[in-house]
């Protein structure tokens, strides 16, 4: 868009087009002085300018988004696995320990849950080789709480107006129709239908804090839209008016619950001892969790790293070469910091060309991984310490900076270098045994100054984007 970004006066006026649009097509979110009420909301931010993504990086991503789902579901089924990865990491990280003890008490009672739902999102950056070339290399993959589903939706409509503002309606009409919002609507739908009580409402579990409210709304509208109930609880709301019966049927004020959705409970924040409760009594119930805590702990970052060591995925995917193929042709980099000789060189490593790298802890959401310097400091206080199995470490991913608008409510316009990460969107449902559903539902590009190493936009860092194919 160089053009484009040359012509300020052009700029100025594709912007406020862009706002309007964006206020008129439900881009929105609640604002930081009243995240509870919708009296006063504002623009979610997002890009004045779709990004460009290559179309090669973008279907490849798609291509492989069933093998992820397999693949995280084949994990959540693997006892053997979760517990020999994890062993080391609930040694030393208290939220993963408590996560992990609710999994192994559900097992131990034996699970009254028999469908299951998963929806997970698979985030990318294009990793800019020596010669040049763009590779698709994934970040991670979110099996808990994924987000932006429903606010994505939106953005092709919004850039495709501002292309057209800036006189180029051609590349507007070839900007893709995305609505991953539906695609989560209709796993939860067939989850909701195979669970089989026809009164049994969907419960979304939200946080105290909900400014991405209408995000979910999306989802929920999509449900309404099929005539099934949703209602919004809290885990408070669950400790104090939850129960279950002797079928261990779920209950929230005498309603039955086919289906419980987080959007909460994936750091430690969310939190306190009633919390646990609830979650423990959820975990327990019939209902389908979406995702069961198996999945969720499918989705830690320990499990990303080992999924990386020569076999692991074999062993997971038996007889399916061409998926594991696919799988790995997108990892980065990944390396364990276990006790013992082999995470004393990676920790040296590290140490010595800390630009290289990125420290992950088992965390979520944004805002916890350590790059450059400060990883150097971290990993240098705790080389010798069991503390440092807590982390993984992990290639930094380099992607070629392109110039855009970062449109942000209270911010003035300007321009910004800036690079992108792709999520592309995974639901399945599967009974029993049995998978009965396995999708890619749609995409999200989020976008974000290269100033900032970490952090999606709910953090305040990144913003909504929407890809155009090169
Ligand atoms: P979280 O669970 O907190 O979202 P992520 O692994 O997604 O953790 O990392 C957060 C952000 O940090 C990403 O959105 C990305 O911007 C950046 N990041 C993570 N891993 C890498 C990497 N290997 N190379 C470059 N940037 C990374
Ligand atoms: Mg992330």
């Amino acid at each position: 868009w160089e053009d484009v970004l040359r012509n300020e006066a052009a700029v100025q006026e594709a912007a406020r087009v862009a706002v309007d649009a964006a206020l008129l097509a439900g881009v929105l979110m609640r604002t930081e002085g009243e995240p509870n009420a919708s009296d006063v909301v504002n623009y979610a931010p997002f890009t004045l300018l779709p990004s460009a993504v290559p179309s090669a990086l973008f279907e490849q991503a798609y291509a492989v988004q069933q093998d992820f789902n397999l693949l995280v579901d084949a994990i959540s089924q693997n006892k053997e696995f979760l517990e020999r990865t994890l062993a080391s990491i609930i040694k030393v990280d208290d939220f993963t320990a408590r996560l992990f003890r609710i999994y192994v008490q559900v097992l131990e009672e034996g699970l009254a849950q028999s469908v299951f739902l998963g929806i997970n999102r698979s985030d990318y950056m294009f990793d800019c080789g020596v010669d040049g070339t763009p590779a698709l290399k994934q970040i991670e993959i979110n099996t808990i709480a994924a987000s932006f589903g429903g606010l994505t939706s939106r953005t092709a409509a919004v850039h495709g107006q501002v292309l057209k503002v800036l006189g180029k309606s051609k590349e507007a009409s070839r900007l893709l129709p995305n609505n991953p919002s539906k695609g989560l609507a209709l796993g939860i739908v067939k989850a909701w239908e195979l669970y089989g009580s026809p009164s049994a409402v969907v419960m979304f579990l939200v946080e105290e804090v909900q400014r991405n409210i209408f995000d979910q709304r999306c989802v929920e509208n999509e449900l309404w839209n099929r005539n099934i109930r949703v209602i919004r609880r809290r885990f408070r709301d669950v400790f104090e008016k939850g129960s279950l019966d002797d079928a261990r049927r779920l209950y929230m004020d005498g309603q039955e619950v086919a289906v419980v959705y987080y959007r909460e409970g994936y750091v430690p924040k969310n939190y306190d001892q009633q919390n646990w409760e609830a979650r423990l009594l959820l975990e327990r119930s019939r209902a389908v969790k979406c995702p069961d805590i198996a999945t969720q702990l499918a989705g830690t970052k320990k499990v990303q790293q080992e999924l990386s060591q020569p076999g692991t995925l074999e062993k997971l995917l038996p007889g399916r070469a061409e998926a594991v193929a696919r799988i790995r042709a997108t990892f980065a980099g990944l390396y364990s910091l276990d006790m013992g000789e082999e995470g004393d060189k990676i920790a040296a490593m590290a140490i010595a060309d800390p630009d290289r790298f990125v420290l992950k802890p088992q965390r979520e959401g944004g805002g916890n991984n350590l790059y450059g310097e400060e990883l150097r400091q971290v990993l240098e206080k705790i080389r010798d310490s069991p503390e440092r199995t807590s982390y993984i470490l992990m290639d930094k991913i380099k992607p070629q900076p392109a110039m855009n608008y970062l449109l942000r409510a209270h911010s003035p316009l300007q321009v910004s270098e800036c690079i992108s990460e792709l999520g592309i969107f995974g639901v399945y449902v599967r009974q029993g045994k049995e998978m009965v559903m396995n999708k890619a539902a749609g995409h999200l590009l989020r976008t974000k100054a290269i100033e900032h190493a970490d952090g999606g936009v709910a953090a305040g860092v990144a913003v909504l984007d929407t890809p155009y194919l090169v």
